[in-house]
């Protein structure tokens, strides 16, 4: 069967043939939003995963217009009008002409043209809403909280906490894979934070074919981009940087334990001193920065990017897992205070991203379990402080009066 014949079923996703996620611990994902292993790569081939009998059981779903029980986050973001990772990975049929390639439950590898890598969980940061799996530095306040009923209720379904502090895989493996695949246009770097291992990710590219690929860096824009690297990124067909920017300065430093002002500089170096880069900037939604979207715009636009398009800061990402930090488990009067904000906001300022509006309007509907997820929050948000010695309370009483 050909794309063309099946991509207008409503649940067709491309990504379990083109994009595959080689993660830190191993893990194969055949996206970075799919919520199972589908297979290690330490003990197996890459060939045998790609086509194992849990890969085909995802292509199977999809060519069935079902959904696959590790897509349910992915379609949770749609359901609240956002965007998916399914949604960003069907727009490549078009961008890269795939209406006549092949998809049945086998696949070969020649389709695999956009890999995910995660080189280490190393992180300088413990962002809330992050975890000992993806930062090294989550590892210590997580052996804390292991004994508060919020970790032993909840939290122990959905984080795989295993303390082995810092995970890596062999750049030697990625370099294998990367150069055997023919046809590979796109690789993305995330963390950890990856341009702390700037090293690794030099050696990834000198072993493949730069001119025809486009390299992503996701990054929490903390650390500069050496010389060398700027030289091979140069070297690249395209380069698309990501920084993740939720909230300013205050709830900023209380979600990530850092200030803007370590980032201003290593963005403005970014675009100074990369000649084909692209700019994103990623507001993830959380409870914490329901109130926020002004303060990153307003932050951003102060930064004067000329490679950087303002009207192009979406809203359309939020935390689903765990799901007491997804912003819906607010009550109903601080969605709604939100929305009021967000329309003054929105009032006064042109050319806003339709996704602002859209999530807007989202705030305002009812939601089922919000009073069990919020419940879960509470807990989370006074263990974690208490660990910390933050007051969530304090820095934003609008929610804070509810705590
Ligand atoms: S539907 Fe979403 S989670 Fe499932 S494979 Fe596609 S992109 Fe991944
Ligand atoms: S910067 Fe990224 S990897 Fe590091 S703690 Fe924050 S969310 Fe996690």
């Amino acid at each position: 069967m050909k794309v063309k014949d099946i991509m207008h079923q409503e649940n067709f996703c491309i990504s379990p043939w083109i994009n595959m996620v080689l993660p830190h611990h191993g893990n194969i994902r055949c996206c970075n939003d799919f919520e199972e292993s589908l297979g290690n790569i330490n003990f197996n081939s890459l060939d045998n995963i790609y086509n194992n009998q849990n890969y085909k059981k995802v292509r199977s779903t999809i060519l069935d217009n079902k959904i696959h029980k590790g897509c349910e986050g992915c379609r949770f973001k749609e359901s609240k009008g956002g965007v998916s990772k399914r949604t960003i990975m069907n727009e490549y049929i078009k961008k890269w002409n795939l209406y006549n390639m092949e998809v049945n439950t086998n696949s070969v590898l020649e389709n695999l043209m956009f890999i995910d890598i995660r080189l280490s969980n190393l992180c300088n940061l413990k962002c809330r809403h992050c975890n000992p799996n993806l930062s090294s530095s989550w590892t210590n306040d997580m052996l804390k909280l292991e004994s508060t009923d919020i970790f032993k209720n909840y939290m122990h379904k959905t984080i795989e906490f295993k303390k082995r502090g810092i995970i890596e895989i062999d750049t030697n493996k990625i370099i294998e894979i990367c150069s055997s695949l023919k046809n590979l246009k796109v690789l993305e770097f995330k963390g950890g934070e990856p341009l702390l291992k700037q090293k690794e990710i030099k050696t990834i590219l000198e072993n493949v074919n730069i001119k025809n690929i486009r390299i992503g860096i996701i990054t929490n824009g903390t650390v500069k981009i050496n010389n060398d690297l700027k030289k091979l990124f140069n070297l690249a067909n395209a380069v698309f940087m990501h920084f993740s920017i939720e909230a300013g300065e205050n709830i900023f430093q209380y979600i990530r334990g850092t200030s803007l002002s370590t980032l201003a500089p290593v963005i403005i170096d970014t675009h100074d001193n990369l000649n084909k880069v692209d700019f994103t900037f990623r507001v993830t939604q959380m409870p914490y920065n329901i109130f926020e979207y002004p303060n990153v715009y307003n932050f951003i636009k102060s930064l004067n990017l000329k490679k950087y398009d303002i009207s192009e800061l979406l809203l359309e990402n939020w935390v689903v897992k765990p799901s007491f930090l997804n912003t819906y488990i607010l009550p109903l009067e601080v969605r709604i205070q939100a929305a009021e904000e967000l329309t003054k906001f929105l009032d006064k300022t042109p050319g806003v991203h339709k996704s602002v509006y859209k999530f807007r309007d989202s705030l305002k509907l009812p939601q089922n379990n919000q009073s069990k997820d919020f419940k879960n929050f509470k807990d989370f948000t006074s263990a974690l402080d208490k660990v910390r010695n933050t007051s969530f309370k304090d820095i934003e009483p609008r929610i804070g009066k509810y705590l």
